[in-house]
């Protein structure tokens, strides 16, 4: 067990900060910070543009410890689930996501969450806590490690987009998610594009701008009800924030003024949301604004009373939203045979302890 304080998850302002008082030349941190986030240094060992008994003094004070893995599991579809532990022995799931032409990390943001959107198993547990932004970036960083998908400048890498979609909501944890995505996107760092990450909420309306103008990237909208009736139980965040004022949030969002467009994930619940009727309401709700629709077949788990609809359903429901002019791939579930429900690992892990 170690005590020292990690370097991972730190800004190059942070770094500078810890060596203040090492009375260092402010290019060492720069050094450090591109050792960390450009080419994956486990060990200070490694910096070996650094003078020797630099690196020995940095070891005895620091150390670049990412998270601890508990479980991983690995799809027959090559989808792999890993739950991570971190220093307080709190666990969060972390998924990646291969395809074709690219590779996708679906990261957490909190332990638990403190919505409770009624289709959702991680809304089922409790929210234990924010993220710090080094949890969020170590998530990368592990997935990284795992794939030796590095230096970040490497041509052909396996993790080339991130999704903030994995347990809790984003939007509540504002600060440590811009701080770590920051660190993510610098050129100088883990070198990801903004066009490449995707952060999805559930409609916390007076964040969504600032995501915007703060960190450019796309936006995803956990849509899954075309009324406030429906949403208002399904997602009960709909009764502080409704559809008018989170649809508003999306049409002025500074990423669609410029370029790109809004995705909205829809979770297709059998006879609850995927009538002709929701199809043509979803059209008619989100007209004017460039969109793509995700349309998600439910992943059922224990104890849901949801169920996912026909095949047949989704198909028309799809063809409805493809006549109005949006694209709107029926996403083919992945890992299904890995607790597949976003929080479902997390949840088995507590009962196994709890057994034990
Ligand atoms: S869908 Fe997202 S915001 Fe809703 S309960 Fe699940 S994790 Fe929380």
């Amino acid at each position: 067990m170690t005590s020292k304080p990690s370097l991972i998850g730190q800004s190059q302002e942070d770094i500078s900060l810890a060596l203040s008082e090492l009375n260092l030349p402010k290019f060492r941190a720069r050094q450090i910070f591109e050792w960390l986030y450009a080419r994956g240094a486990t060990s200070f060992e490694e910096m070996t543009d650094l003078p020797k008994s630099l690196r020995e003094q940095l070891d005895g004070l620091f150390s670049l410890k990412r998270v601890d893995l508990s479980k991983e599991l690995i799809s027959f579809d090559e989808t792999r689930k890993w739950l991570l532990k971190l220093a307080d022995g709190n666990e969060i799931e972390t998924v990646f996501i291969p395809e074709k032409s690219r590779g996708t990390l679906c990261i957490s943001s909190q332990v638990g969450c403190t919505l409770t959107c009624k289709f959702c198993h991680t809304g089922t547990q409790l929210l234990v806590r924010n993220l710090s932004a080094a949890e969020i970036v170590a998530q990368f960083m592990h997935a990284k490690d795992v794939f030796a998908d590095w230096p970040s400048t490497k041509e052909d890498r396996r993790l080339t987009n991130i999704v903030m979609m994995g347990m809790g909501e984003p939007l509540y944890n504002y600060e440590n998610v811009a701080k770590a995505l920051k660190i993510i996107m610098d050129p100088k760092g883990l070198g990801l594009s903004k066009r490449r990450i995707t952060l999805s909420t559930s409609g916390v309306v007076p964040e969504i701008n600032r995501c915007g103008e703060e960190l450019g990237v796309n936006l995803a909208i956990s849509l899954h009800a075309v009324t406030d009736e429906l949403r208002n139980q399904i997602m009960p965040i709909n009764k502080k924030y409704p559809l008018k004022e989170l649809l508003e949030a999306c049409r002025n969002y500074p990423v669609v003024q410029t370029r790109g467009r809004i995705t909205f994930e829809y979770v297709m619940l059998k006879d609850i949301n995927d009538s002709i009727v929701d199809a043509k309401g979803l059209v008619k709700l989100i007209k004017g604004i460039p969109a793509k629709i995700n349309l998600i077949p439910f992943n059922p788990w224990p104890g849901t009373d949801y169920e996912c609809s026909s095949q047949q359903d989704i198909n028309k429901f799809a063809k409805i939203l493809e006549e109005a002019g949006y694209t709107s791939p029926i996403r083919t579930p992945r890992g299904q045979d890995i607790f597949a429900a976003c929080g479902q690992l997390k949840s088995e892990s507590e009962r196994v302890r709890k057994r034990i």
